[in-house]
């Protein structure tokens, strides 16, 4: 058994936390909405008053908060996470984050004497509360052996990328992969109405195809072919627009800091941008096929 402290627990910290507690590790949990802490006490977490307070006497902290700042400012410069913990504390930080700001909690971390990684996930509140989500872990090598048992019960798959920030490279590398893809899968879609053919033939022939991939055999942008995507449900989320909007953020300030020629990268981070700022945010990001749609002539 570890003892764990659990900060933010929201709508992917909470059923974590609560995963963490039915396998056997102690868990003091913190957040700022009351809401969130009685639904993790019904989980069996304990309450702590202050982030401070649940951190002071545990081998390990989680955070799982909205964003780089929200992690930088809990860690704290000099009062904080950071100050409360005990020497040698493990920091895990499953938020998603730049590059950057995950490079720079851990220089705190490690110069304050704590371990740390990079762990954000992917597999969103269903692999959240199924226990199988995919951890990226950014760290060193025994700082990630440390980690693993802690995240096992929370994960189908842990994958060390490599040091500090690597986790988080991962994570808006394959964002980024995905939102080109989609984006790609829709258009295709809407050319191949307009041209005629059927979405059902489309997809039989791309999905053993050369166009195969995870947007079109799992998060079919259209009705039918794949009786599970949200593309069934009147693209009710899935991996809403306003995350993948976050994420491609992050991406643009990675290939920025990087200097990377990335025309697609930047070209889906604005398609996405403005499909959420005109109404498409609560959206499965599939939805995105229908602002193609109505942007398209009709003939
Ligand atoms: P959320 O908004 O539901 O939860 C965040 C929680 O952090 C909130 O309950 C908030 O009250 C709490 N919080 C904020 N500041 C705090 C502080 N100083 N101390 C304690 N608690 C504080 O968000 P979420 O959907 O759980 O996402 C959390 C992170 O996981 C984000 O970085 C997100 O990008 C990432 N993520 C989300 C998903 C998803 O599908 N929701 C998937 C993968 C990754």
């Amino acid at each position: 058994m570890t003892s764990i402290a659990f900060i933010g627990l929201g709508n992917m910290g909470g059923p974590m936390a609560a995963n963490l507690v039915k396998a056997g590790h102690s868990v003091t949990g913190f957040d700022l909405v009351p809401a969130a802490l009685e639904a993790a006490r019904e989980q069996g977490v304990t309450i702590a008053s202050s982030a401070p307070e649940a951190v002071a006497d545990v081998d390990v902290v989680i955070t799982m908060l909205p964003s780089g700042k929200h992690v930088l400012d809990a860690y704290g410069t000099g009062e904080g996470l950071l100050a409360a913990a005990k020497p040698d504390t493990l920091f895990i930080d499953s938020s998603t984050i730049s590059v950057d700001d995950a490079r720079v909690a851990a220089k705190r971390a490690n110069a304050a004497g704590h371990r740390s990684i990079d762990a954000p996930v992917s597999g969103g509140v269903m692999g959240a509360s199924a226990g199988t989500l995919t951890f990226m872990v950014g760290g060193s090598e025994a700082d990630f052996g440390k980690a693993q048992p802690v995240l096992e019960p929370m994960a189908g798959r842990v994958v060390h990328c490599g040091e500090a920030g690597a986790g988080q490279a991962a994570k808006v590398c394959n964002n980024m992969m995905l939102a080109i893809s989609m984006v790609g899968v829709s258009e295709a879609f809407v050319l191949g109405e307009k041209l005629g053919l059927t979405n059902q033939a489309l997809y039989d022939v791309a999905s053993t195809a050369s166009g195969q991939c995870w947007a079109l055999t799992t998060n079919c942008p259209v009705p039918g072919p794949v009786p599970g995507s949200p593309a069934n449900r009147d693209y009710k989320p899935g991996f809403a627009v306003s995350l993948m909007s976050k994420d491609l953020g992050l991406a643009m300030d990675a290939i920025d800091s990087t200097g990377t020629h990335s025309q697609l990268g930047t070209l889906v981070a604005e398609i996405y941008r403005k499909f959420a700022e005109e109404g498409g945010a609560g959206f499965d990001f599939s939805g995105i096929i229908n602002q193609i749609r109505d942007n398209s002539q009709d003939e």
